[in-house]
């Protein structure tokens, strides 16, 4: 039993005129195996959590705490949170040219676990994980996110959930501009490591709709740079049918 902890976290965001305050007083608290959604209005802070907690170096941590089993997380670097099991989806967004799907995924395990995956199970274990994901076995040889689509991305991000076995994940947004089958598909992969590793999930979604594939535990809605109320399931009913509107001063839009 693993807990991600998040203590009164304050982050403010470099702009051209300087540091804006973003993040005011973030509580969360995620142990292993539990499934927490956090929803909110657009421009609420929800990516500035999860670049905080990538450990973006455009976000500047002013106040609070986040601990992985008591360490602390905000002291490490991104090799060594992925090493502590955190795995953060926006971690690798650029394109890397040259270096296929198939030797990053390997380079990636290698540098978590600390030694090479062994070959032959590795090879297995990739192509089943693809194969699950109904992706092309030929996408393993294409170069990481180089023409990916949006649903390659994604699906791509999920490959690497389930091969790389993290304690927790933060995802951003998985389910933006992916049709019907292919939310199907890669929610079905986060429920699979949510099953087969005890998975913590901290699913960020402005949409209620991927919930409907993937069941939170909680649910934390967020206004303005903190949570502002928090729930179980019935909570994300309740926004899918009123929105946001009651969290927002009058007159304004999510
Ligand atoms: P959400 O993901 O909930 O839509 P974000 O975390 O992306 O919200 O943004 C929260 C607020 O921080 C917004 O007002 C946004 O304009 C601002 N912000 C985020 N990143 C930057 C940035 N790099 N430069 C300037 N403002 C930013
Ligand atoms: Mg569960
Ligand atoms: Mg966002």
């Amino acid at each position: 039993m693993s807990t991600l902890e998040i203590r009164d976290l304050h982050v403010s965001v470099e702009t051209k005129e300087g540091p804006k305050p973003i993040l005011r007083g973030v509580d969360l608290t995620i142990g292993s195996g539990e499934i927490h959604a956090i929803m909110g209005p657009n421009g609420s802070g929800k990516s500035t959590l999860a670049y905080s907690l990538a450990g973006h170096p455009k976000y500047e941590v002013t106040s609070g705490t986040v601990t992985l089993d008591g360490e602390d997380v905000l002291a490490m670097t991104v090799d060594e949170r992925a090493r502590a099991g955190l795995f953060l989806a926006m971690q690798y967004p650029v394109e890397v040219p040259g270096v296929s799907v198939s030797n990053f995924l390997r380079t990636a395990k290698t540098a978590i676990d600390g030694e090479p995956p062994a070959l032959r199970t590795w090879v297995k274990d990739v192509k089943s994980a693809m194969a699950n994901l109904r992706m092309d076995s030929t996408f393993a040889e294409r170069s990481v996110n180089e023409g990916f689509s949006g649903g390659e991305k994604k699906r791509h991000e999920i490959l690497q959930l389930e091969l790389l076995k993290p304690r927790f994940a933060v995802l951003d947004e998985t389910d933006s501009g992916l049709d019907v089958d292919a939310l199907r598909i890669v929610s079905e992969g986060v429920n699979r490591a949510h099953e087969a590793t005890d998975l913590g999930v901290l699913l960020i979604t402005h949409y209620t709709r991927i919930l409907r594939y993937i069941k939170p535990d909680f649910v934390h809605v967020f206004v303005d740079g903190r949570v502002a109320e928090e729930g179980g399931p019935e909570l994300a009913e309740r926004l899918e049918n009123e929105g946001y509107d009651r969290f927002l001063p009058a007159g304004t839009v999510a």
